[in-house]
């Protein structure tokens, strides 16, 4: 090519020419991928297949001086830019139309001190990559439940999973990260440095710099785990459920169980005859002592009459893949959320209602237990403010044909409507979608004036505007 059109942060676009495409590309350690790359839809592409955005140039980075490289070339040409950690985030703000898409994948690695318990974690690293190297060691960031999801989307949202009613969020366990600020400085962020922008990173998203690399505290663990799933029909649901709050309102911390709603996949311990029709899925991970399980874990087998159940004795760290064949790229995703402080009957009783007329078979609503660690916190002890809500739903619509998208993405929307008289108003930012920004009030609350003040301290130009953002207020 001899010049290159890129979309500029006013909407505008500017015409490069192949020298300074060639000179920014020698300059880097990682990669400059154009439009007329092979690879470039590879690169383009994220788990959400809804997205479907084509950058001006993808700028695959491998070390920080690439990330600083990157904001530089963008600052002097006025780009839009994006940033891409795991590629996983529904909304798709990863990659943008027409600007710099700055991917931070090639930086995937992971450093454990074992005598410390801490780890050093690259920003391109995903969380079975974080989990393979700490529980070698039997130690553990608590992190979320599919293991090809990025580190650094769900770390800067707060990130939540199978142990964090005992250990807090994964933002709870930070003790400091690499950012590259928007005026290409690198910057430390800790409780000792800038701990503004440290308290701004731990929930804030990506609106605050661009973060190379994390370091985590880590807790002990035992290497097993005691986890599945216990299956009842929809006709149940609605005793279940109700006495699941109840259950969960007392359950230890070491104790997670988390509601779904589906079809039943084909899984192998339940009789051919229930695959494919309505069921509620119990799933559920104990991380205590693994000889006091049984006692904790056996109620939740009598709150009806299971279809059938495969709990056991499993390494933690297999767990943590267990529904990645559900989590797989390649689908159409559209999500809806809310917070919850319990399950009234009414809510049951919308849920069940809508079970029945699933748009697909991938379709599920899930509901995530919190509480536990989760609200030791303050409200403003970190950006993330949600330390009161004991249940995420999440309303997570998946299928394949573009054919299917107004009906499936209407079915999220009514449920997501319906629930709202039941919802504490609040949403988890990374569980929003790309039409959501009038929803980043509600996911950062008491937080958002704070935040809006220190976006205008640390990138005054919305310089990192493809996210859930935070515009900045002087
Ligand atoms: C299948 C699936 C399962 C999930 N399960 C959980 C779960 O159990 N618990 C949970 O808490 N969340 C979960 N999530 C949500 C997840 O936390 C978010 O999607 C998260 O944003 C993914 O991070 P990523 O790096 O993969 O995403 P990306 O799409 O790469 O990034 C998301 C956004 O983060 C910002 N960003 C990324 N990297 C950086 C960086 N280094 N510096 C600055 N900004 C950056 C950018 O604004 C980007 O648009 C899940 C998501 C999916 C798709």
């Amino acid at each position: 090519m001899s010049s290159y059109h890129l979309t500029q942060l006013d909407g505008g676009i500017v015409e490069l020419d192949a020298s300074t495409i060639d000179s920014f590309a020698a300059s880097l350690r990682g990669e400059l991928i154009t439009t007329d790359a092979a690879h470039y839809d590879w690169a383009r592409t994220l788990w959400n297949a809804m997205i479907d955005k084509r950058p001006g140039l993808i700028v695959r980075c491998a070390v920080p001086a690439d990330v600083r490289a990157a904001i530089d070339f963008a600052r002097h040409n006025n780009l839009l830019i994006s940033v891409r950690g795991g590629g996983h985030n529904i909304a798709g703000n990863a990659v943008c139309e027409g600007g710099l898409m700055i991917d931070l994948a090639p930086m995937r690695w992971v450093r454990v001190d074992p005598t410390a318990a801490t780890a050093w974690v690259g920003a391109g690293a995903l969380l079975g990559d974080v989990d393979q190297e700490t529980l070698a060691h039997g130690l553990v960031v608590p992190l979320g439940i599919n293991s090809t999801t990025g580190i650094a989307g769900l770390t800067l949202g707060g990130g939540f999973g199978w142990l964090s009613r005992r250990f807090g969020l994964a933002i709870d366990h930070l003790l400091s990260a690499d950012v590259v600020g928007t005026d290409g400085r690198l910057l430390r962020a800790s409780e000792q440095d800038n701990p503004d922008l440290f308290w701004a990173l731990r929930g804030g998203g990506g609106n605050f710099g661009i973060v190379t690399a994390f370091e985590f505290s880590l807790q002990p663990v035992l290497p097993e785990v005691v986890a599945g799933l216990i299956v009842y029909p929809l006709s149940q649901a609605r005793d279940v459920l109700q006495q699941y709050g109840d259950f969960a309102a007392e359950a230890p911390d070491n104790l997670s169980v988390w509601g779904v709603m589906r079809k039943a996949p084909p899984l192998p311990f339940l009789p051919e005859t229930v695959h494919g029709t309505e069921v509620l899925i119990l799933a559920l991970c104990y991380s205590g002592n693994l000889d006091d399980a049984e006692a904790f874990i056996d109620p939740l087998r009598r709150l009806g009459t299971p279809l059938g159940e495969h709990v056991g004795r499993q390494p933690f760290v297999d767990w943590q893949s267990a529904f990645d064949p559900l989590l797989t790229p390649g689908a159409r995703n559209y999500w809806k959320s809310h917070n919850l402080a319990s399950l009234p009957d009414a809510l049951i009783d919308t849920l069940i209602e809508f079970c029945q007329k699933l748009p697909s078979d991938q379709t599920e609503i899930f509901i995530a237990q919190m509480g536990g660690a989760t609200n030791r916190l303050a409200v403003d002890a970190t950006a993330y403010p949600h330390r009161e809500n004991q249940f995420i739903i999440n309303v997570h619509g998946r299928w394949n044909s573009v054919k299917d998208d107004e009906r499936c993405i209407n079915w999220c929307r009514q449920l997501f409507d319906a629930l709202v008289p039941h919802a504490m108003g609040g949403v988890y930012v990374n569980f929003m979608t790309a039409d959501e920004q009038y929803r980043v009030g509600a996911a950062y609350g008491a937080n958002h004036q704070r935040l809006a003040n220190l976006k205008q301290k640390y990138d005054p130009d919305n310089l990192l505007r493809m996210n859930q953002n935070i515009p900045p207020v002087g």
